[in-house]
């Protein structure tokens, strides 16, 4: 993993809506459940916990789509790319879609999710794996763990 200046600058397919990150993530994800399967049109989705102090929308305004339900997945009006979430009661971080980075070349999953409900062939480089999700007590120590092994830029 190399290590990257932030800010880090992203957007959606379309350009209509940009990001900002400029606190490096708590935890890199992918997720392999049936859920970011169909919303991902993909085997997986790819998420960087951003801490919410950390992320802005710098253009455009983003729509609700996905669930409707407490995770509030954020898509673009136009393009309707899927670029990140926010879950209810969970609001100082932002989980963002990997991918919407404008480079995400140095992002590996550190943890993998719900992998019993992957596709029989989907593999990831990821260091943990989850049946379903850890446990929420668990977080603290990955937390610590990506920070130890992520060496992550320092935030602006
Ligand atoms: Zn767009
Ligand atoms: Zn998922």
């Amino acid at each position: 993993m190399s290590r990257q200046e932030l800010p880090w600058e992203g957007g959606c397919r379309c350009g209509e809506v940009r990001l900002r990150i400029s606190a490096p993530p708590l935890l890199t994800m992918a997720c392999h459940c049936t859920g970011c399967q169909r919303m991902s049109s993909s085997a997986f989705s790819l998420s960087a916990a951003i801490p919410s102090e950390g992320f802005s929308v710098t253009k455009g305004e983003p729509v609700i789509g996905g669930l409707h339900g407490a995770p509030h997945h954020h898509f673009c009006p136009h393009c309707m790319s899927w670029m990140f979430t926010r879950m209810e009661g969970l609001d100082w971080f932002v989980n963002l879609r990997a991918t919407m980075l404008d480079d995400p070349s140095w992002f590996t999953p550190f943890i993998e999710t719900w992998t019993r409900e992957k596709l029989p062939w989907a593999t990831t480089p990821a260091v943990h794996s989850f049946e379903m999700l850890p446990a929420l007590e668990d977080f603290e120590r990955l937390t610590k763990e990506y920070a130890e092994r992520a060496q992550m830029p320092a935030a602006r």
